[in-house]
């Protein structure tokens, strides 16, 4: 159990497309559950939200993706589907510059497919906040970030402007 470094924006290395896992990797990745859960704890206490993060933000480039907005989820080799026509316009956040809000549309609701921390093969419907936190973690999975969804030149702001 440890906490962290977040990578930052910049970094290159947010740009990278994880490898899937495999069953054979469950026992690192049940450490590396352990990891995501102590930074994004150590994070929200400093900065004051963040409910999702990607193995690849700490360097890990697995799929797998840690929440905790009540209670601890974890998704491996996620695969999102059945995605909504219908768009939700939102200033998301993330870990990885958390100065930063970005303006930009999410499907309204999906379906996320995964495995579990015991290797059952699982879905999960998906709306509102889960259904938003999951496309954003999915994407750092393929090396896609908030900023690069941007709906125009105009979607970027300071998080101190805003409140
Ligand atoms: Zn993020």
């Amino acid at each position: 159990m440890a906490v962290r470094d977040i990578i930052q924006l910049g970094n290159p290395q947010l740009y990278r497309r994880a490898e899937s896992a495999t069953e054979e990797d469950l026992p690192r990745l049940r450490e590396i559950v352990d990891d995501l859960h102590d930074t994004m704890m150590e994070f929200r206490r400093k900065f004051g939200f963040g409910q999702g993060i990607a193995a690849p933000q700490i360097g890990v480039f697995k799929r797998m993706i840690y929440i905790h907005i009540d209670s601890p989820l974890v998704f491996i080799n996620p695969v999102l589907d059945d995605r909504s026509d219908e768009m939700i316009e939102i200033w998301d956040n993330c870990m990885s510059f958390p100065d930063l809000l970005v303006r930009l549309r999410r499907h309204k609701t999906c379906t996320v497919n995964y495995y579990d921390l015991d290797w059952q093969w699982r879905s999960m419907a998906l709306e509102g906040e889960l259904s938003e936190l999951l496309q954003h973690e999915c994407d750092h999975l393929d090396g896609i970030l908030a900023v690069s969804r941007a709906i125009d030149g105009h979607a970027f702001a300071l998080r101190t402007q805003m409140q």
